[in-house]
């Protein structure tokens, strides 16, 4: 039992401290000493040398200057000194050029809203002077001498003196903060000070293109920045930021004028999907003025993070522009924030454009390069006679590790991916011949319009739109991907319910439905080595004999691989026409469709899939050939395991090199040096071919299928979707536990 009368003690106890605090009197309020407001007021216009920096050169922008160079000596702390060709200082300005709330570009309020000019409040300079040394010269239209005078606490140091001076105005700020020891120390211990200027400088020279830009450490012969006057902003952007961000920069443009006043217009440059970089650069300026704003930075990642596969932050320049009236600059000192009326509309319109400009940007993709090398390397051995089984059958492709994926642009699609073509290996004993797939810009349709009529197409969409089953549909919307629970089955959840899920089954119906909604309206795959049908088909029948070796087996085996060739001859022009299936006068297959942006499908399989067309489409009725080869074309690019076994299962034993002899191997059953028994080319080659597959599954099949995939109701009876788990069942489980 709790004794009530104790515990009311103890908290008496307890608030007893409390009652000893006397009140105090009020404090006594006291107006500043204006030199301290100054101070503290100048402490927020100018937080560290970049904004002094920011303020000066805005100031040079303000005077018509085409030229402004920056020197920076110790991060801007010992030295910022800022020159510029603009029209001067008059000499009678000059007295009272660095008091607080003197400007020469606001004499009322009203003139907030039409102001052009980036400054207004007359703070800069004057703070500047409260902390740090200010050196003006400068030279006005005509005058045939300039003057100079230093400036402390908003004052001249003594009257101007006359001196030479070129055109313009040079501004010397010098020791910055020397008298706030705490934000000197702070600073001085940083280093990357030097580097924010450098940056904002790239981003100012980039906006202001008709300005030429410089920016160089005190003594230093080379600038950091510098910007030449040049009419176009991707010149200004190649030569600030380099080739590599330019050549992979998209225009945007966005424009809206509506009767509700959300009037703007933005345009600017998105880097594409070829573009790599782990921090997201957004140059943004707001009616000329270079502002931040994380919510539209925010909203642009997001639609990269879900467009593009890969985890680019992206490269944004954009420069939006209002009517005055619509942006407040004055809700920040430095005006680094502005508030704009309909921010949220404008964002989402600025958005939606960057997602769609992302989505058909199927100028520039990435493919990997996959090298076919088995299609020629067997045809060669077979030739010469050496037999085939000395290489194990799985040793087909060399795959290239995500890692190791490169992009190529259609722009230039005589092969850009060649300049990465690996350096054959040496050791092979035969010929290599590498098979790249560049995707070719040329779209394969000749007549859209027709084509998309088809009837007989239209009838098997509305029979895969009829075949879905609405709960599998929402399932798939919804789930998210957890991973691979073996070669075949992913494991997903939704909602409460985990599900294991036959990616195989998936990704072939997802394939063969968006063959038949891409029909005649297919992207090309080329491979910069046409394959010979017939000895594709040839090798594809080889594969399915299980009795090999037989010659009068293999002369017929020869005679079908003909025939088979003569046929898909025969439907080459129909295959190209809507399928980009090409195949080309001396019956070499040299092109193929893309069906899944982002993905090319296993190059193992082309044999296979070339037989299916030869043996198991209906050729004579319309309906059922674009069928049969929408199937075939499914299955090609389904995601189905490598032929290489998975070298983290059991598949592991496969990769113990070939012809040791018997004692080695008992060896290696013993696990003695595994790992030296290992092929370890072929060892790589598999886990390249199976960790591709597994990134193609997260990262291609998952988005792709909730954006497209109508799952037939059969997949709900057929151990394509299994639910393994429901939460709900597992708490009562555990309940009784
Ligand atoms: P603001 O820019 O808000 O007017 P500043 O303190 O930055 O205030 O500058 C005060 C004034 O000094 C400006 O209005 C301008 O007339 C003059 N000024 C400053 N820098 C320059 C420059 N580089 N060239 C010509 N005039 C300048
Ligand atoms: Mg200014």
């Amino acid at each position: 039992m709790i004794d009530d009368s104790s515990l009311t003690a103890e908290m008496e106890e307890e608030e007893s401290p409390a009652t000893t605090i006397v009140p105090r009197e009020p404090p006594k309020i006291q107006r500043l000493e204006e030199s301290v407001v100054n101070r503290i007021a100048a402490g927020e216009v100018i937080q560290r040398p970049v904004s002094a920096v920011k303020e000066l050169v805005e100031n040079s922008l303000d005077a018509d200057s085409s030229s402004i160079s920056v020197v920076v000596k110790d991060g801007g702390l010992k030295l910022i000194q800022v020159s510029d060709d603009g029209h001067g200082i008059r000499r009678e300005d000059l007295p009272i050029l660095c008091e607080r709330h003197t400007t020469s570009k606001l004499t009322k309020f009203e003139d907030l809203f039409s102001l052009s000019s980036m400054g207004f409040r007359g703070e800069a300079l004057a703070s500047m002077t409260y902390v740090a040394h200010v050196t003006v010269t400068t030279i006005t239209k005509g005058q045939i001498h300039g003057y100079r005078v230093s400036y402390r606490d908003g004052v001249m140091e003594h009257e101007p003196k006359a001196c030479a001076a070129v055109k313009g105005t040079q501004i010397m700020v010098e020791n910055l903060f020397y008298n706030m020891i705490a934000r000197r120390k702070t600073l001085q211990n940083s280093a990357d000070d030097y580097g924010k200027i450098v940056d904002l400088l790239s981003r100012m020279a980039i906006h202001h293109n008709k300005v030429s830009f410089s920016c160089r450490k005190h003594g230093a012969v080379k600038a950091d920045v510098h910007s030449v006057v040049s009419p176009s902003r991707l010149d200004s952007i190649r030569s600030v930021y380099g080739v590599s961000v330019a050549k992979n920069l998209m225009k945007v443009e966005v424009s809206s004028c509506d009767s509700s006043g959300c009037t703007f217009d933005m345009e600017g440059f998105i880097s594409n999907s070829n573009y790599v970089a782990k921090k997201t650069i957004l140059v943004l300026f707001i009616n000329d003025r270079l502002v931040e704003c994380s919510a539209l930075k925010r909203a642009i990642e997001i639609v990269y993070a879900a467009t593009l596969p890969k985890a680019s932050k992206p490269f944004v320049y954009m420069s939006i522009n209002l009517p005055r009236e619509h942006v407040d600059i004055n809700i920040h000192p430095t005006k680094k924030e502005v508030s704009l009326l309909n921010q949220e509309i404008i964002i989402e319109m600025i958005q939606s454009e960057v997602e769609v400009k992302l989505r058909n940007a199927n100028d520039t993709r990435t493919f990997q390069e996959q090298k076919v090398e088995y299609i020629q390397s067997t045809l060669t051995s077979q030739k010469s006679d050496s037999p085939v089984s000395q290489k194990p059958s799985g040793q087909k492709t060399q795959k290239v590790p995500v890692n190791k994926m490169v992009r190529t642009d259609s722009s230039d699609p005589a092969g850009r991916l060649h300049a990465f073509l690996q350096p054959k290996p040496q050791s092979l004993p035969y010929k290599v011949s590498s098979l790249s797939v560049v995707r070719s810009s040329v779209r394969q349709r000749r007549n859209p319009k027709e084509t998309a009529d088809l009837s007989s197409v239209q009838e098997l969409i509305a029979g895969v739109d009829s075949c879905c089953h609405p709960g599998l549909l929402e399932t798939v919307r919804n789930c998210t991907y957890v991973g691979m629970a073996d070669d075949v089955f992913a494991l997903v959840q939704y909602n409460t319910h985990l599900y294991l899920a036959n990616v195989v089954n998936l990704s072939k119906e997802l394939m063969y439905q968006q063959t038949l909604r891409r029909f005649a309206h297919f992207n090309a795959i080329q491979l910069s080595d046409p394959a010979p049908l017939s000895e594709l088909i040839l090798l594809a029948l080889k594969e399915e004999d299980l009795d090999p070796g037989n010659d009068t087996k293999d002369d017929l085996k020869e005679r079908i691989a003909e025939m088979n060739t003569e046929l898909l001859k025969e439907k080459a022009e129909m295959l190209e026409e809507y399928f980009s299936v090409h195949i080309d006068s001396s019956a070499n297959l040299s092109r193929l469709p893309v069906i899944l942006d982002q993905y090319t499908p296993d190059m193992d399989r082309v044999p296979e899939f070339l037989l299916c067309l030869g043996n198991d489409v209906e050729w004579e009725d319309e309906k059922s050939c674009f069928q049969g080869v929408s199937a075939a074309i499914g299955n090609f690019y389904a995601m189905h395991p490598p032929l290489l076994p998975n070298p983290s299962g059991d598949g592991i034993q496969f990769y113990s090199k070939r012809g040791e002899s018997s004692q080695e191997k008992s060896d290696l059953e013993g696990n003695v040096d595994m790992e030296d028994n290992l092929d370890q080319d072929l060892l790589s080659d598999a886990e390249n071919a199976w960790a591709q597959r597994e990134w193609s599954i997260q990262h291609v099949l998952f988005p792709s299928m909730r954006l497209f995939l109508k799952p037939p109701a059969s997949m709900a009876s057929n151990g394509t979707f299994v639910k393994v788990a429901s939460l709900e069942k597992l708490y009562k489980i555990f309940e009784r536990c």
